[in-house]
């Protein structure tokens, strides 16, 4: 495997949501996987990021909860 990454999970961006995570700022960033809705805790959970992808104006970030492993989904509202 090339390359010095060493993240565990491999994450899947659409290129229009790869474009838009690129210009979010690492603070930002940390706060919206710190504030993602976990759906088997049914709480606000840090998660781990494991997808991307652009639904009509809003950026979907997918992921894994750090508390129990369930789905989390985090929805930016593009403008
Ligand atoms: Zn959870």
């Amino acid at each position: 495997m090339p390359g010095a990454h060493s993240a565990e999970t491999e994450m899947t961006f659409t290129p229009e949501a790869q474009a838009v995570w690129d210009r979010v700022p690492d603070a930002t960033r940390t706060k919206l996987l710190d504030d993602g809705f976990c759906t088997r805790c049914l709480h606000k959970r840090h998660f781990e990021l494991v997808q991307g992808e652009i639904r009509d104006k809003e950026l979907a970030l997918i992921g894994k909860c750090g508390t129990c492993g369930g789905r989390v989904v985090r929805l930016i509202q593009l403008d």
